[in-house]
């Protein structure tokens, strides 16, 4: 490459430092967004990249302008996502390992890398209550499920992994307010996504547990086999928790394996007061747990985290005499892993994690969760509007009485002033606001409501 003068290191970092100082200020000065259509924009944007250009100073300038027509989940106005906030030593530790770019099947690629993800895998089996299991991160919850509903298709069906499931009709249990992915992955396995059972819900939006175990009976009953059961921690919309200890003493009835998809609500295991919440997990088989909700690592800090260790090996593990050579299985955890290359998902954990302490976690978590009690209270005492039910963890739902929920949503978009998604409440269509950013202010949350209102 030609490099031109002052396309030096030093040139790159010091104007790289300045444009992310100018978003981040303009994020976190809570910025409206920019309202141009993708068509709009596209013109806007200089995009090409067939030209090449010697002046880096032009490609700074269209890189400030793409940055400057996305969204930062930074900004007190981004509300539309289970995510949003950034731990600024997180992105510390992240930009240092982007600088080994290191890949971490090997100790011998990784080094130290590999011994921080292992040290951080350990806290969270332990956080989980898995004192004996382990762990590995992956590219995101609904990976996450993916590996869980791997590991017990192989568990149950011994002879899937090489053979595949022949005629055996496998079915899968999950409410029908749990997040898409697990019918994603019935799918993405080839088990079908027709066997996966959505069960109803009582009104608490929790998973009728008379419903399932009447659907297990039945599904046995027709020569189907039952096998996986997965408890949502946190749903998507409403933040309301399945009755872990009753679907686990179910699983154990029936022999399924018990997974419990915390990619949400498993953070609250950090906060003493809150993670009764997940009390059941230790008769769960698996965990999908996110720290980029509701701890605001930057996406995707995800982990699988099993009770008993060797599922992942046994599911995972192929032989590549080019890759694994040196250290033994332990310091290779791609013997365990979905990806082959895979970056470092764990330094930012760590970074952040030694810096906060259990303490500051505990902390953390339950100013989330008095942001969403604060929200509700002052839902609830407008007259303009209505709370759908006090919230269970962070998720807020709420209606502008008379009002289309939908149709507030958009024009607040189009109007670059707030991103805030909509769902539904019991058949309802309401306004789902999320709590994960603790910057958020009880001011903040006023602009909001008041936004909302004259949407
Ligand atoms: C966010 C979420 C997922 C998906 O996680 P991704 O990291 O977005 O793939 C799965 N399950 C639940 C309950 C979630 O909230």
């Amino acid at each position: 490459m030609d490099m031109s003068k002052d396309l030096t290191i030093k040139y790159i970092w010091d104007k790289t430092w300045t444009l992310v100082k100018s978003y981040v200020k303009h994020a976190e000065a809570g910025k409206p967004f920019s309202t141009l259509s993708p068509e709009e924009l596209r013109k806007t944007l200089d995009l090409s990249l067939d030209q090449g250009n010697t002046d880096p100073k032009d490609l700074f300038r269209r890189m400030e302008k793409i940055m400057a027509a996305s969204p930062s989940s930074l900004n007190w106005r981004f509300l539309n996502q289970l995510f949003g906030g950034l731990e600024p030593l997180g992105l510390s530790a992240e930009i240092l390992s982007l600088f080994a770019n290191s890949s971490l099947y090997t100790f011998k690629a990784a080094g130290a890398q590999i011994l921080v993800e292992a040290e951080v895998l350990k806290k969270l089996t332990v956080a989980a209550g898995f004192a004996q299991g382990e762990g590995a991160f992956v590219p995101g919850g609904s990976a996450a499920n993916l590996a869980a509903l791997l590991l017990a298709r192989n568990q149950h069906f011994p002879l899937a992994r090489d053979k595949g499931m022949g005629d055996v009709v496998a079915v899968v249990y999950t409410s029908e307010l749990s997040h898409y992915s697990i019918q994603k992955n019935a799918g993405i396995l080839g088990l079908g996504r027709d066997r996966v059972r959505k069960i109803a819900v009582t009104r608490d939006g929790v998973m009728d547990i008379k419903v399932l175990e009447q659907t297990i009976c039945q599904d046995r009953d027709q020569g189907y086999v039952p096998f996986f059961i997965n408890g949502t921690a946190g749903t998507t919309v409403r933040g309301s928790f399945d009755p872990l200890d009753k679907i686990g003493k179910l699983a154990k009835k029936y022999g399924l394996w018990f997974h419990v998809d915390g990619a949400l609500g498993a953070s609250l295991l950090l906060a003493k007061k809150h993670r009764q919440l997940l009390s059941g997990l230790d008769l769960a088989d698996s965990l999908a747990w996110n720290p980029h909700k509701m701890m605001g690592l930057s996406l995707q800090t995800s982990v699988i985290l099993t009770a008993q260790k060797g599922h992942l090996a046994r599911s995972l593990d192929e032989t590549a005499d080019y890759l694994f050579q040196e250290h033994g299985e332990d310091f290779n955890p791609g013997h365990r892993s979905l990806q082959c290359g895979r970056r470092n998902d764990a330094f930012r954990l760590w970074a952040v994690w030694s810096q906060l302490g259990d303490q500051g976690w505990d902390e953390r978590l339950n100013l989330q969760m008095d942001l969403a009690q604060t929200a509700a209270d002052l839902i609830e005492a407008d007259p303009l509007l209505k709370l759908s039910e006090r919230p269970v963890s962070i998720n807020v739902c709420f209606e502008v009485i008379g009002r289309s929920s939908e149709e507030i949503c958009e024009a607040l978009n189009r109007s670059g002033q707030l991103k805030i998604g909509y769902g539904e409440f019991r058949g309802q269509r309401i306004i789902r606001l999320v709590c994960v950013n603790p910057a958020l202010k009880k001011k903040d949350l006023l602009r909001i409501l008041k936004e909302i209102k004259s949407a």
